[in-house]
């Protein structure tokens, strides 16, 4: 743990609060967005948001996977387990987000659906080895951090001849949703909250690296900083950010160099390529269609491709009218904004997908920022 708890340390915390304190300009406000449900977590969980001046704003952006993959893709998912006799194959937090008509997976598995936890692409892919009689789909989600290893297993599939195993792929992108966020019809449409800066992700970009931000940092004029999940990483992201804006600097720089390069896993990102082709355009929660944020897989492997072997065809559902899940998403309003949180929506009862993964910025909130509210209230 010692190279975790250095990470974690109260004392230079508070050694980086104070430059934050002594360089952030009292005549402006700093709109900071932290794009990943990692870094969420650690604000919340590490109450970093109390050691910043006032006039630094944290806002949550649409960062968790499990957050944005919109009810119509989880029906689609639901309909295979419960209707079409597959093994359904998924990641633990996929269970319990609120789809159509009352249902998850969770209450479809509970009315006969065989829907199983799996830990990786590894374990679906063995479910379908060790149930040869049966379909085995994978319900793979995720951003860029998780896409290597859905591409591991279907190039496997292809090598061991697996028939029985098919992916039903809703894998997204990082840098085409940030770019939704500042730029689509919506918020020219709306308006949205201010936006001065970015966190960059941490996992997503120890794959694709820190390049692609180049541009987007160039052409919105909005400094990035690629940083790491522990409380240290963001406060000092946040000090490199507050120093770019006060210099009218935009420019990519990296926080979570002992992970992250500039060009990332190319071997993880040629395989991507070998596997996967971009989609035109994706629905993602709280953010509508967003053009080519989100990868299908290609015809050369459309032997494992669940949407071609089960026809499944995608329905846009809107979300529960009560649920802000989209505006948080968007960074326009904060868990406690909805009226459904903390009472009718908790963890346990989620009522909308920023509720369910512990990446959520309303679970985040519920588990350590819902005391804070009742004493400052
Ligand atoms: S509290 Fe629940 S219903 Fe409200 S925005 Fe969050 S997830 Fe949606």
């Amino acid at each position: 743990m010692k190279y975790i708890n250095e990470f974690r340390d109260g004392k230079t915390a508070r050694v980086i609060a104070a430059a934050i304190a002594a360089e952030t300009r009292a005549d402006r406000s700093y709109h900071i967005m932290e794009f990943c449900g990692g870094h969420t977590h650690a604000i919340s969980r590490y109450g970093l948001s109390d050691l910043l001046p006032d006039n630094i704003r944290l806002i949550h952006g649409p960062g968790c996977p499990v957050c944005v993959l919109p009810i119509g893709r989880i029906d689609n998912a639901i309909d295979l387990a419960l209707n079409r006799g597959v093994i359904l194959a998924t990641y633990g937090d996929c269970l319990r987000v609120p789809a159509s008509g009352g249902l998850s997976l969770l209450k479809a598995k509970a009315r006969g659906a065989d829907v199983r936890m799996v830990y990786s692409s590894a374990d679906a892919l063995k479910l379908a080895q060790d149930h040869p009689e049966r379909e085995v789909v994978f319900f793979a989600i995720g951003f860029e951090t998780t896409t290597p290893p859905t591409a591991v297993a279907i190039v496997q599939a292809e090598k061991l001849g697996l028939k029985n195993f098919t992916v039903f792929c809703n894998h997204v992108l990082t840098p085409s949703a940030i770019a939704n966020i500042l730029e689509s019809p919506e918020v020219r449409l709306h308006g949205t909250v201010p936006l001065d800066a970015f966190i960059g992700p941490a996992h997503v970009s120890t794959v694709i690296g820190s390049q692609p931000y180049e541009h987007f940092a160039e052409e919105y004029e909005k400094p990035v900083v690629i940083a790491g999940f522990e409380p240290l990483d963001v406060m000092q992201a946040i000090l490199m950010l507050v120093r770019q804006l006060n210099e009218g600097r935009a420019e990519v720089e990296n926080e979570f160099s002992r992970a992250v390069t500039r060009e990332g896993n190319v071997k993880a990102q040629n395989l991507v390529a070998e596997v996967f082709e971009l989609r035109k355009s994706f629905e993602w929660r709280g953010l509508n269609e967003v053009p080519y944020s989100a990868l299908r897989i290609k015809a050369k492997y459309a032997a494992w491709d669940a949407e071609r072997r089960f026809g499944i065809e995608y329905k846009s559902v809107a979300d529960n009218k009560a649920c802000e899940c989209g505006a948080i998403l968007r960074g326009l309003k904060r868990p406690q904004d909805c009226k459904l949180f903390g009472t009718v929506c908790t963890p346990e009862n989620p009522m909308g997908s920023c509720m369910v993964s512990s990446e959520g910025a309303c679970a985040a909130h519920y588990t350590y920022g819902r005391y804070k509210d009742a004493v400052t209230s």
